[in-house]
């Protein structure tokens, strides 16, 4: 049985709301990586990371790093990120890194350093918020999954991730050093982000696997004309073509299991009410568990995209933004339950629908994700919530698995 000591979920929420303040809108949170805002942040968590006992740096990309001590060849990483998406809560991402801190003080204190070392970590760009194609950036650094086309790819400014990297005070050409090839193990806890555990009325949540991303972009052509003139019959309505795909997507869906396919994206032209609407380009987000499960939706859509040429129209498809799903480790799996077990929290296992840092440790080093729940499985705007008693818990089962992993044999 392991004694962990009460962790004050209070005070990491306090925490919580004082790293929100650090946006660059006025009145809402917006935290896009290498800006002064994340800098601001990144100071103030050293000087917590300080305060705790753990040895704060910062690597080549911007991921700020707190050592708890520990000697050996491998290292326990736990943490998450710290960038926000626009009109973003106070939860995401940041909630992994506060609770990651509070589990490691409690842990300092009680047992003094670890057996092995132990690093909490704060990453950068995970959202891709404000390099869309260099999303997951700082984990991606981290397990050298980068590529030299991201460097290039630029913001709505037109400033690219390179220049936005030197403005910061990062060398572009030093990103290879953030790699690390020592770690045993990567550890994250997240807010939920849906309703499942609130719903069930469950206390923590096992994640087992992170769903795999697929992005369809779809351009369907049909005949621009006069919106009064064209009888209905003799009409080629992109717009008509491009809604009947997208109320295909429940049931295409519907046939793998934990699978979603969203078309949120959706641009109409030449987009006046007068005008028979001449071409429709969506891009169609689906999502499943298992490999083989994304590959099957991605033909299914592309095959009803292109059922609508029999109609007249003339489509075009392409694939973009292949993210794989990340299996997580089933030993972790496993201690984890018995960490709740012993902490007396009630626990579900289940499937992530959002993509998470954790993703690209996973197909490396055996890693774990642990959700907490958030109201209303509200998330990625102002309402996004956790109750101190589930950040408390949270740390405490961070706490409990780091024991496990590195302080005891
Ligand atoms: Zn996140």
């Amino acid at each position: 049985m392991i004694s962990i000591p009460p962790i004050d979920g209070q005070a990491i929420q306090r925490r919580l709301m004082e790293l929100s303040r650090h946006s660059v809108l006025k009145d809402r949170l917006w935290r896009p990586s290498y800006t002064p805002q994340e800098a601001e942040v990144r100071r103030q968590l050293s000087g917590w990371f300080a305060q705790a006992g753990l040895q704060p740096r910062t690597d080549a990309v911007g991921n700020l790093y707190g050592h708890a001590g520990g000697a050996g060849a491998k290292t326990v990483l736990v943490g998450s990120h710290i960038d926000t998406v626009k009109d973003a809560g106070a939860y995401d991402g940041c909630a992994g890194v506060l609770c990651g801190m509070a589990a490691l003080q409690a842990l300092l204190a009680q047992y003094g350093p670890p057996r092995v070392p132990v690093e909490l970590i704060a990453m950068l760009e995970e959202e891709g918020s404000r390099f869309s194609d260099a999303s997951f950036w700082g984990s991606r650094a981290l397990t050298g999954q980068t590529s030299r086309d991201m460097l290039s790819c630029r913001d709505e400014d037109g400033i690219s991730l390179a220049r936005a990297m030197e403005e910061a005070g990062f060398d572009p050409a030093k990103i290879d050093t953030a790699r690390r090839e020592d770690l045993a193990c990567y550890l994250e806890l997240h807010i939920e982000q849906g309703p499942i555990l609130e719903h069930r009325g469950v206390q923590l949540g096992i994640v087992d696997s992170i769903t795999g991303i697929g992005i369809l972009r779809v351009e369907i052509t049909g005949r621009a004309n006069h919106a009064g003139t064209t009888p209905m019959d003799l009409r080629l309505d992109a717009l008509q073509a491009g809604a009947k795909l997208v109320l295909q997507l429940p049931e295409l869906a519907r046939v793998f299991p934990n699978a979603t396919a969203t078309a949120g994206s959706f641009q109409v032209l030449p987009g006046s009410a007068n005008v028979v609407p001449g071409q429709v380009t969506m891009l169609i987000d689906f999502r499943a568990a298992r490999q083989e499960d994304l590959d099957a939706l991605g033909l299914l859509l592309d095959q009803a995209a292109h059922e609508l040429e029999g109609e007249g129209f003339a489509v075009s498809t392409h694939f973009r933004d292949f993210i794989l799903p990340a299996p997580l480790d089933p030993g972790l799996g496993r201690l984890q339950e018995e960490c709740a077990r012993d902490l007396g929290y009630s626990a579900m296992h289940m499937i992530s629908g959002a993509g998470h840092d954790c993703q690209f440790f996973a197909r490396q080093v055996p890693s774990a994700l642990l959700f907490i729940p958030c109201q209303e499985g509200r998330s990625h705007c102002p309402q996004e919530y956790a109750a101190p008693e589930d950040l408390s818990r949270g740390a405490r089962m961070l706490a409990a698995t780091l024991y496990r992993l590195a302080w005891v044999d």
